[in-house]
């Protein structure tokens, strides 16, 4: 590939809007840009990328015994009302109708069409076990799209459904999916945890997931400090001995409360401890959190005293400019009756909050976070963290201590839930009827583009495991177009190295050597090859290694042999 030719879409500056590294450099080295929240273009680097990790997981998903296949992205909703989901799934689905008021969804996940496919095709118990998967384009409605392509709404999955007879021969095929899952993180080069997790809204009962470990990750993940005990958080809390919040997994499902206080309730928190969490868990992560106070009953805005509240960030939204003055000291945007929002500092602390809190419903307001579904959900979770650290380790060796991960893969045996719901079931060998028993086995191809950058970086840019790299390797030729050996050395590598099937990307740009390098060092391009006068006297180039950052010379005849 020649860069004259190439869409190329390197940053200088760094987006203001993207928070974490990898998101970031996704978008300085041109790998995606933002068409809407959690939707994305991928540009010609990032595709690259991204089809790589779809090889090494299509081929081992191969090797794994499992067949390829592709369903379609609308689901009819028939099968979701089949199957219990289309009341149960909560507002990730989204819904769509077509011109004939026929309803539809945009699938999530594919549990209900691999259903109906296998109930069709699936007649007898000699065609068992079968193990389909498919590599696509997925749709959840996230409450809270982020982190660029890490946490987007539409994302490339690959998702695999696995069918069998009995436990016995689910748990053989949830073994191989286990290993094959544990030979693509490898293989890619990640930093990885296998973690023994809950099943969520899924279903069943045994399950496990891969963490990608990042402290930008979102999962808290509970390890025994002495021995390879590791669980997903949600998890180690319902196993914990001593535990004093009721049904903690509750805070991981989605509340459905109508009113900030029975949210509370049902995550088992004060309102005072969700905030206080809320507050915490925020600064953390480094967003900006935000308080809003809610008058109660019949007092008035101008009754309430607040508390002791240091300054107060502007702009402060308000029910009315002149009472927020008056109140906080500071301008205000009415944004209705009864009620105040403003950003609140990220550096106050935790206590400062907690009694400005308690002041204020003493006083007859309550205080609520902004979007407070979310946030005492985040609350919730962050709370539960408190609760497992230091408890003793569930496996009996040890104490839990909490690390951050980023989900990666996630592994399920689903037991008869969907075939029961939707009557997949055989004939066996005495004639009987059988519904199945399911396994699925999804892993995050999108997601895993970032979770390796996040583990892959410095601070010119990407680092590249080879297995991810857009191309292997780059040619920089510093002043090509004042120097005829320089050109032609260029052009001989070039055609050397696509010869031997190097992927290769040739910077025949008019670009000053500089910025050819930073671009380079940027896409995190494996091999460089910088071509220059000087070395050329003694027929050599200079080598570069982006990942360990050694240079040497090598004679121009033994290039191509030194990097295969
Ligand atoms: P999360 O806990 O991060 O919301 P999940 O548990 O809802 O993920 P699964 O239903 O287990 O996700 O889906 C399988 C995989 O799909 C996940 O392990 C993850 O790698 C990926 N994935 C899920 N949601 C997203 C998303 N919004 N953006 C990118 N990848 C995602
Ligand atoms: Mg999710
Ligand atoms: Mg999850
Ligand atoms: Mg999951």
């Amino acid at each position: 590939m020649r860069s004259r030719h190439y869409l190329l879409a390197t940053l200088k500056e760094t987006p203001a809007d993207a928070e974490v590294i990898s998101h970031q450099l996704m978008l300085r080295a041109g790998l995606i840009r933002k068409v809407a929240a959690g939707l994305y273009t991928w540009t010609p680097t990032g595709i690259r990328v991204l089809r790589k990790v779809e090889a090494v997981v299509r081929e081992e998903m191969v090797r794994a015994g499992a067949l390829e296949v592709l369903m379609p992205m609308v689901q009819p909703a028939d099968l979701w009302q089949e199957s219990g989901r289309w009341e149960d799934y909560g507002p990730e689905l989204l819904r769509l109708h077509d011109r004939n008021q026929r309803d539809f969804v945009l699938g999530p996940t594919h549990e209900e069409v691999i259903a109906e496919l296998a109930r069709k095709e699936i007649s007898s118990y000699k065609q068992l076990p079968l193990n389909l998967f498919q590599i696509q384009t997925k749709f959840r409605d996230e409450i809270r799209p982020r982190f660029g392509v890490m946490r987007a709404r539409e994302f490339l999955m690959k998702d695999a459904y696995s069918f069998h007879l009995d436990a016995e021969c689910l748990q053989q095929t949830y073994d191989t999916m286990y290993a094959a899952y544990c030979r693509i993180f490898e293989r890619l080069g990640l930093d990885y945890r296998p973690v023994i997790a809950d099943t969520g809204s899924i279903g069943g009962s045994v399950s496990h997931e891969f963490h990608v470990l990042a402290d930008s990750g979102e999962d808290d993940i509970a390890f025994s400090d002495s021995s390879d005990y590791a669980a997903n958080v949600e998890l180690a809390v319902a196993l914990a001995p001593t535990t004093e919040r009721p049904a903690p997994t509750q805070a991981a499902t989605s509340i459905t409360a109508t009113s900030l206080e029975s949210a509370c309730e049902q995550v088992g928190l004060s309102l005072q401890q969700a905030v206080r969490t809320y507050l915490v868990k925020a600064a953390e992560d480094q967003a900006q959190p935000w308080i809003a106070v809610v008058v109660r009953g019949d007092h008035q805005l101008n009754e309430i005293k607040l508390g002791k509240l240091p300054t107060v960030a502007s702009p402060v939204e308000f029910a009315t400019a002149a009472q927020i003055k008056e109140l906080c000291g500071c301008d205000a945007e009415a944004v209705g009756p009864y009620q105040l929002q403003f950003p609140v500092i990220v550096d106050y602390s935790a206590a400062v909050l907690a009694d400005f809190v308690a002041a204020a419903n003493a006083n007859g307001a309550f205080m609520t976070c902004l979007n407070w579904e979310r946030d005492i959900t985040i609350a919730a979770q962050a709370d539960i963290r408190n609760v497992v650290a230091g408890d003793p380790s569930p496996c009996g060796k040890g104490q839990l201590e909490i690390k951050r991960g980023i989900e990666v893969g996630h592994i399920f045996q689903l037991g008869t839930k969907y075939s029961d719901a939707m009557k997949v079931g055989v004939l066996t060998e005495s004639g009987k009827h059988e519904n199945l028993t399911m396994g699925c086995y999804g892993i995050g191809v999108s997601r895993i583009v970032a979770a390796a950058i996040e583990q892959n970086h410095d601070q010119y840019g990407i680092k590249w495991p080879t297995a991810l790299a857009p191309f292997e390797a780059i040619i920089i030729p510093m002043n090509m177009h004042k120097s005829v050996r320089v050109q032609a050395t260029a052009e001989q590598l070039y055609a050397e190295l696509c010869e031997l099937g190097v992927d290769v990307l040739f910077d025949d740009r008019k670009e000053r050597p500089g910025a050819m390098f930073a671009d380079a060092e940027l896409i995190g391009v494996p091999h460089q090859i910088i071509i220059g006068e000087r070395n050329l006297d003694s027929d050599s180039v200079e080598y570069k290694n982006r990942r360990t950052g050694e240079k040497e010379l090598v004679k121009i005849t033994d290039l191509a042999q030194f990097i295969q």
